[in-house]
């Protein structure tokens, strides 16, 4: 397939993934499932275009790196966001309505503006959180175990410690009126984004898809080895429109990724990374 194509895929998938939530039938819209095989689909589609349009050679998924970050995979979906939703969502939802609090405004807007708008205030929580996570040690530490991976893949997203998957779930987006299929296709459009950003796909988007979304151009740079340091830029997971206007944008890529020695990181070891100093110290005593 010629490069101008390749190219064309992330803003190709983000248009079928708001063309079928515009389009969906209220049933299919309002079956539990249908969300999470959108995403599940998606993540598919994205790591087969691996195998056919690869990006870099040192990247490419072997058997460990797959069952690993499928293992992520299920723990998200089924730990991560039952936590979420559970914990967050529905107590917001709850105050929402104890509240009287509305946007009816939202609500009566077009399909289309709907998901931008709950995309941009979402991915603004995440832009602070994720910054915050490269400024404040203790919630590096949690964050640290996602700069660890020694290779970049569709799923890689996923890959983290519990403690920072579940603050990076968190968001406002419970106390907005919107449709559900408008809340549905910001939700797995970001998922998407998200996951070009990792993925190992030779695929440079048009101008515009970059000025408004990350890209694994720019992603990648956020991950890079160079040094910790160089890691502060580029903090939207899915809309880096947030790191233009505070200042945190930085063009370049990197091949490289990775942190301190370069180590890849056992999920045993991801999931004692904030503790280590702690368990060190008891381990010397
Ligand atoms: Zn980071
Ligand atoms: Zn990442």
């Amino acid at each position: 397939m010629k490069q101008s194509l390749v190219n064309l895929l992330p803003p190709a998938t983000l248009a079928a993934i708001w063309a079928f939530w515009g389009l969906a039938p209220a049933a299919w819209v309002e079956a539990p499932l249908t969300i999470i095989i959108v995403g599940l689909v998606t993540l598919a589609f994205v790591q087969a275009m691996e195998l056919l349009f690869e990006r870099h050679q040192g990247w490419r998924i072997n058997g460990r790196e797959l069952a690993t970050d499928i293992f992520y995979v299920a723990f998200g979906y089924g730990v991560i966001g039952f936590l979420s939703d559970t914990l967050v969502n529905s107590p917001l939802a709850a105050l929402k309505a104890d509240l009287g609090i509305a946007t009816p405004w939202l609500a009566d807007s077009p399909f289309i503006v709907q998901v931008l708008v709950v995309m941009l205030v979402f991915e603004l929580g995440q832009y602070w959180m994720h910054r915050a996570m490269h400024n404040w040690h203790p919630l590096w530490l949690t964050h640290a175990p996602h700069h660890h991976i020694t290779q970049l893949n569709a799923m890689k997203g996923f890959i983290g410690n519990p403690i920072e998957l579940f603050l990076i779930s968190l968001g406002v987006i419970a106390l907005l009126d919107v449709d559900l299929n408008a809340l549905f296709a910001a939700i797995t459009a970001g998922g998407a984004i998200a996951t070009y950003a990792h993925a190992n796909v030779r695929a440079d988007p048009p101008i515009w898809y970059g000025f408004l979304f990350t890209t694994i151009r720019n992603h990648s740079l956020h991950h890079t080895a160079l040094s910790y340091e160089d890691t502060r830029c580029n903090y939207g997971n899915a809309v880096i429109l947030w790191d233009r206007i505070f200042g945190t944008y930085r063009e370049g890529e990197s091949e490289i990724v990775g942190q301190d020695d370069r180590r890849r990181l056992s999920i045993k070891e991801q999931w004692l990374f904030p503790f280590r100093g702690w368990l060190g110290r008891r381990a010397a005593r």
